[in-house]
């Protein structure tokens, strides 16, 4: 809990290798100290990561210590993966799933699944588990990259709440006001599920700038001058990102928001920079 209260969470992918193995428990470690409510680990869609995700799940809920929930995306993987995944995680204890379409790594060709949308995936869960899981699914206040607009893709985000999500995370973005423009829009249609903000510390201008293209989050024209004119001077670039990232989080906890959820990227110190300036 920060020192408002609001609950965090932290996010991670599944390490290759033993020796990231071990680095992502040290640094989960660390970041239990913050007392998040749940830790996340993400899914390479397809299945590519299906033995990674339950590997790494499985250790941090039971050696670290923190409720873990695996991500499972339903683009690449049959009914019967599902089944036997959901099956496997219930009977370990897994009581939370972030359930996704997900993206195909390029060179995997087109969609093999047999579940086309995040909302099948919620509503397949429900069939097969009831209740058992607390399902948090995705939410894009900026719109999906492949949504025709806005609107379409705010109806596609109110069918995954009427399946039955319970909670929301949001991609990253930069500009509260998206964020509270969707939640709005949310509200208006009458859902009420929580949408928590993603956030994504800023550690990097160029992986920033690759990801941002890829998943349609804006780099407003100021964030990106700035971090350009660093160049190689990563600590500028790191306290100037650690600023912007932490009055970003103050304006959205300011604003309502019911959570936060760090994209951590399996590191520990520049989310734990921008919990220090929320806790003053
Ligand atoms: P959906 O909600 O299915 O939406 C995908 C697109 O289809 C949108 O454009 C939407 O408007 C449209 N759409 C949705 N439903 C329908 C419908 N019924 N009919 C017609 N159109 C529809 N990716 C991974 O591969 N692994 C991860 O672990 C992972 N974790 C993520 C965690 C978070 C918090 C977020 C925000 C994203 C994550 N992603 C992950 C990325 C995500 O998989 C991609 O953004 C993907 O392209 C969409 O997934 P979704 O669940 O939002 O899909």
């Amino acid at each position: 809990m920060t020192n408002r209260n609001i609950p965090i969470n932290f996010e991670f992918f599944p390490p290759k290798t033993e020796a990231g193995q071990a680095k992502l428990v040290a640094v989960a470690n660390v970041l239990a100290d913050e007392q998040p409510e749940f830790f996340s680990v993400t899914y390479g869609a397809g299945g590519s990561t299906r033995d990674g995700t339950r590997r790494t799940v499985l250790q941090l809920n039971n050696e670290v210590g923190v409720p873990a929930a695996p991500h499972l995306s339903c683009v690449g993987d049959s009914r019967e993966d599902l089944r036997t995944l959901l099956n496997d995680y219930r009977a370990q204890g897994i009581q939370r799933i972030v359930a996704l379409r997900g993206d195909l790594p390029s060179g995997m060709g087109h969609a093999s699944g047999e579940l086309r949308y995040a909302n099948e995936l919620v509503e397949f869960i429900r069939a097969e588990t009831g209740d058992h899981f607390k399902l948090e699914v995705a939410a894009y206040p900026e719109s999906h990259p492949q949504a025709p607009n806005f609107e379409t893709d705010l109806k596609n985000f109110i069918r995954k709440a009427q399946a039955g999500a319970d909670s929301a995370i949001t991609q990253y973005f930069f500009n509260a006001d998206c964020y509270f423009h969707f939640v709005d829009r949310v509200r208006q249609a009458g859902v009420d599920i929580p949408i928590i903000p993603g956030i994504m510390p800023i550690t990097n201008y160029s992986k920033l700038a690759r990801f941002s293209d890829a998943c349609g989050a804006e780099i407003p024209r100021w964030i990106r001058k700035q971090l350009e004119a660093y160049g190689d001077d990563s600590d500028s670039i790191k306290a100037f990102g650690t600023e912007v990232i932490s009055q970003l989080c103050e304006r959205l906890i300011e604003g309502g928001a019911p959570g936060l959820h760090f994209y951590t990227l399996n590191q520990a110190e520049p989310t734990v920079a921008v919990l220090r300036n929320l806790r003053g």
